[in-house]
This record gives structure tokens, sequence and C-alpha cells, in this order.
């Protein structure tokens, strides 16, 4: 085995390129300790994190709080399989369907694992509840989604790196433009086999796009009464990222879940919950529903060994208390405001970034410079000399996403770091 002599950060990416397959194109960084919103590299150079790995670290790195929740339980249980009942699950359900407003959760693992689940309930309660012929279910996805990784969902993936050379492919998908309510209207008329529409409230990988105000709603109203039920992909936007509690509540800034009860709440029939749901300590995703829909599924009819387990239970439920007792929605809405008010003031005369998007303290800026050119990646680099982490998507756009704890005077200094950064890209 190869050993690491002192903290030389090449020393690290070499053993990480020879031995790691490469599934991933990282900042040459090397991470070793995190605090907050903070992080510092092997050589003990302090950074802000921009990314929130994908918005799973809402609530800062090393919680003490999440991390207490962990140790306390780690020491006393870690896995039953669901064989056995074990004394943590029960309570963290009551607690996150009380949380969300849902019946029930089936507790899963990663992001994809949820969608997986999702669409798989949602084919069941088709044929069962609707009466879809078996294996004529559709699902209606839209383009340019993310929904992760697995054979089934790279297939109704737009993203040709994502899929290419991946096939056979999972049938049973209908793409159509996101934030496009004729289109879905369309669809629902041309085929009678829909069981459910599959959409992130704000598109995330794609560039974070955020749709028309009463989209959801109006998505809401049409599966409802087209029989079709209304999944929501919150794995990135949801846990107050956008600066409410989900996305799907709209501008409701109660900070809590008042959900059903707010008339700006476009109820999803099915919820996908992943990344901050356990601040990015432990590998934990949801799927919720009521009743209705989640009654269908039966014993030995899906399963995970280590969803729902004791360890996962605990830290979630510490991490969906923390979101309440921080306000971090509220923290979100006024920080991303700031965000994009100085980013915009920027602009003005900037002729290296054409807009900033975004909704709470999930934002973008698009560089004005071709997708295949390397101009996001190098202001990337130079945002990691500066201070700062953050990641390009798809080319030429730069997703900026912070922890939900992050301070106004930690903004100002993000947005001083990220301002002069950009003018040294600016066209001399
Ligand atoms: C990250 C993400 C996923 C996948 O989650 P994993 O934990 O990486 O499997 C799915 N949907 C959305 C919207 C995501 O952002």
């Amino acid at each position: 085995m190869e050993t690491i002599s002192g903290s030389n950060t090449e020393n690290y990416i070499d053993l990480e390129h020879q031995y790691g397959a490469h599934n991933y194109h990282p900042l040459p960084v090397v991470l070793e300790r995190g605090k907050g919103v903070y992080l510092w590299d092997v050589d003990g150079k302090k950074y802000f994190d921009f990314l929130s790995a994908y918005s799973a670290v809402n609530q800062g790195h090393c919680h003490p709080k999440i991390l207490k929740a962990l140790q306390d339980q780690a020491s006393k249980l870690c896995l039953t399989s669901r064989a056995f009942h074990n004394s943590s699950f029960g309570p963290f359900a009551a607690y996150i369907t009380e949380y969300f407003g849902y019946d029930k959760i089936l507790p899963m693992n990663s992001g994809a694992e949820a969608v997986e689940t999702a669409i798989k309930l949602a084919r069941k309660w088709g044929v069962q509840k609707k009466g879809v012929p078996q294996e004529q279910a559709q699902i209606v996805v839209c383009h340019n989604n993310f929904h992760g990784r697995t054979t089934t969902i790279i297939s109704f993936s737009d993203d040709h790196v994502a899929k290419k050379d991946f096939g056979p492919y999972t049938p049973g998908f209908i793409a159509i433009p996101h934030n496009d309510i004729d289109a879905l209207k369309a669809v629902f008329t041309s085929n009678k086999n829909i069981v459910g529409f599959l959409v992130e409230p704000i598109q995330g990988e794609a560039g974070i796009f955020t749709p028309e105000e009463d989209y959801l709603r109006n998505v809401q109203q049409l599966c409802n009464q087209n029989d079709v039920l209304f999944i929501a992909d919150e794995i990135q936007t949801g846990i107050a990222r956008t600066g409410s509690l989900l996305a799907v509540c709209g501008n409701c800034d109660c900070s809590s879940s008042c959900l059903r009860q707010s008339d700006t709440f476009a109820a999803p029939d099915i919820l996908i919950l992943g990344k901050a749901i356990s601040g990015g300590v432990y590998p934990v995703s949801a799927v919720l529903a009521n009743n209705a829909v989640m009654d269908v599924i039966q014993p030995g009819e899906h399963g995970s060994t280590f969803g729902g387990n004791p360890i996962a239970a605990a830290v979630a439920t510490a991490a969906l208390k923390v979101v309440k007792e921080e306000k971090l929605a509220a923290n979100a809405r006024k920080l991303g405001q700031l965000f994009r008010d100085a980013m915009n003031d920027y602009i003005k005369s900037s002729d290296i970034v054409t807009l900033v998007r975004g909704k709470g303290l999930l934002n973008a800026i698009v560089i004005n410079d071709s997708p295949e050119s390397d101009t996001a990646w190098n202001i990337c680099l130079a945002l990691k000399e500066n201070g700062l982490l953050a990641k390009p998507t798809h080319g030429n756009i730069i997703r900026f996403a912070p922890p939900l704890i992050m301070t106004i005077d930690e903004l100002t200094a993000c947005v001083a770091i990220i301002t002069k950064t950009l003018r040294d890209f600016e066209p001399k």
C-alpha cells in the first residue's frame, strides 16, 4: 500500500488518479477538514465552500448537533436491516412525515435510489389504482433533467455523456420541455397510460433554471385532473436551499412546514428528498407519499439493506431539526437576494458575466463564452486560489450554493472574492 509523505496535494491527487476510477473531473484541491462554511486543504489553506457538496451540506460542515446524533447512535446501534424493527426508524418516520405533511415515508440511501423508488411506486400505483395495463405505464419527464445515475434514470436523460454506451435503456418515459404547461397538457391528452410527471421544481444540474411562478401550481392541478401523480424531485432544491422549506412551497416564507395550508404550495403526490436531509453527514434519502399511493407497496416488493437504518434515522432527524432551529430557509432567502443584487450590480459593467439567476442560495452565473470553452473552469481555478470553491456546470455556467448557515459578513467577503476574481477575466 502506498503511503503519503507530508501533505502534498499532488501525492493525493496522483493516488486517486491511479487507483480510483476516472468518473469525475475534480478541481485540483485536496480537502481534509470542514467547519461551517469553511473547508481546509491538506496544506492548511482555508476556503469558503460555495458548492456545499451539491447542496447536501446546507447545515454547514460538521454541524455539532448532527455529529452528536451520529456519534450517540453509532455507539449504540448501527444496522439491523429491516428484517427486524429498530428503535430509531419509527420515531424518525413519525417526525419526517409530520415535518413535510405526508402519511408515510419509504427510506432509502442515495438520491438515485429514491428516484427509482418513486418510479416503481408510480408504476405500481398506475397498474393497481389507475388501471393501466401491465408494462404500459408511462412517466413524463423534462428535457435537460438530472435525476441520478442508475441505468433506468439515465435512460431518460438528454445528457449524451451520461448516457452514451450504457444501453439498452429502460422504456416508459416521455420527455417534454421544463416550464411548459401546454406541453404537459398535450402529452396528457395524447396518452392515457401516463402514471406520473417527474420534475425538478428548479432544474439544478442543467444550470439553475427556475420556472414561472405559477408553473408548479398548474402542474399540480393538471396532474390531479388527469389522475397522474405529481412527483417532485427536491433532492437538490429541498431542505431550505431555495429560501423556503421546499421549492414547491413557492414564495411562502414561513420557514416551516405550513405546507398544505399555504396557497402557494404545489403539493406533490410523491416528494423525493436526499442530499441535505442528513446535512451531508450520512447518505439518507426519502420518498414521501400519502397512504393512497404508498400502500400499493407490500412486503417483499421493494427494499434496501441500509434504508432506514438507525444511524440514518438519528442523523436525518437531527439535521431536519437544525433547519428549523436555525431558520435556514429565511437566511437562504435573505442572503440569496443580497447575492443576486451584488452580482447584478457587477454585471452592469461586466463583459465576462452575462447574467445571474436562481432562487434562495441556489444560484448560477453565466460566463460570456461558449459552453465548450474552459473559461468557467479557469475562473473556478482562480476562485480556488483566492479562497473560494465552486464548480462549473454545463461548460460556461458556474453554480454558487454555499451552506445556508452563512452570515451576511461572510457572504460579503465571498462576493468580494468572486468579483475580484471575475475582474481579472474581463477583457483588457
Ligand atoms: C443529486 C441529485 C440526484 C441524485 O442523488 P445521488 O445521491 O447522487 O444519487 C437526483 N436528483 C437531483 C435533482 C439531484 O440534484
